[in-house]
């Protein structure tokens, strides 16, 4: 037995990174997982993995700027599991490493739709089936730039707005059986590091930001979200979890 066999989770972003090894941990617990992209080739390959280990999974297309297609896509889950009981939701983008007043609007716009108004979409269709149905556990992925300044631009005030709605949403529902947390990684392996790493400069901070002396593994931060999804953390709601190699101790 698993600890989440009669558990639906639902993971945006979960073609790559970090939400590619969250669709692989909840599985291996024995949650069927959706794994929800707008990547709809990496979300497949994420979906033939988890079943190649005996696990079950399916691929929802969604673009989680797109309120339709969120409330689509969280209905089609439902349809599909029979239910929904836990939530991370992971899609984002990074921003790009320029100052204020060299952001442009068009990119402002980009980064807060993906990184903002994805997770609020995503909750509001989440919680409404969550609150009818007998609670939940719903994770939310930030950053350390969700508690710091930093990274230029859009990026950090996306991840600082996610502690806000993840906070408000912790005391909201409450009482309704609905956790809600957020994970704060430091710089870990993903394809996304990868693209930043291709500024020399930013590449050299990145790999010397850690007290550990490394980045973090996908695998860590999954971990973590897994944790906070489970009976284990039943009494930790609003939380903020750091995983970054003691970078915010400083
Ligand atoms: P990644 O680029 O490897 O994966 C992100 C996934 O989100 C991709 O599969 C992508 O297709 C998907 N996605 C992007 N826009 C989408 C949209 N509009 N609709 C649906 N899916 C969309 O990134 P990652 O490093 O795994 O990051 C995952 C999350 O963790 C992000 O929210 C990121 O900001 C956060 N984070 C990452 C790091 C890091 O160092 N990698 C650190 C802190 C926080």
């Amino acid at each position: 037995m698993g600890e989440f066999d009669d558990r639906v989770a639902l993971v945006t972003g979960g073609a790559s990174g970090i939400g590619w090894a969250t669709c692989l941990a909840f599985a291996e617990r024995g949650a069927r997982v959706a794994v929800a992209d707008i990547d709809e080739p990496g979300g497949r390959t994420t979906v033939e993995q988890i079943e190649a280990l005996g696990g079950e999974a399916r691929f929802f297309a969604v673009d989680v700027t797109d309120e339709m297609q969120v409330r689509a896509m969280v209905d089609e889950v439902i349809g599909h599991f029979g239910g929904l009981h836990m939530a991370y939701n992971n899609a984002g983008v990074e921003g790009q490493r320029v100052r204020l007043h060299e952001t442009t609007t068009d990119h402002w716009r980009k980064v807060m739709s993906v990184n903002v108004d994805g997770i609020f979409f995503c909750m509001k269709y989440e919680l409404a089936h969550m609150v009818e149905h007998g609670g939940g556990s719903i994770v939310n992925a930030s950053s350390t730039f969700g508690l710091a300044g930093g990274a230029g631009g859009p990026y950090p005030a996306s991840k600082h707005a996610v502690v806000g709605l993840t906070k408000s949403v912790a005391l909201d529902y409450a009482e309704d059986g609905i956790r809600a947390n957020s994970v704060h990684p430091g710089a870990i392996e993903t394809p996304m590091i990868e693209r930043l790493r291709i500024d020399p400069v930013l590449g050299e901070a990145l790999a010397g930001m850690h007290p550990m002396g490394r980045m973090g593994l996908p695998e860590e931060v999954a971990e973590a979200v897994v944790w906070l999804c489970s009976d284990a953390a039943s009494f930790v709601t609003g939380h903020t979890m750091v995983i970054d190699g003691g970078n915010l101790a400083r």
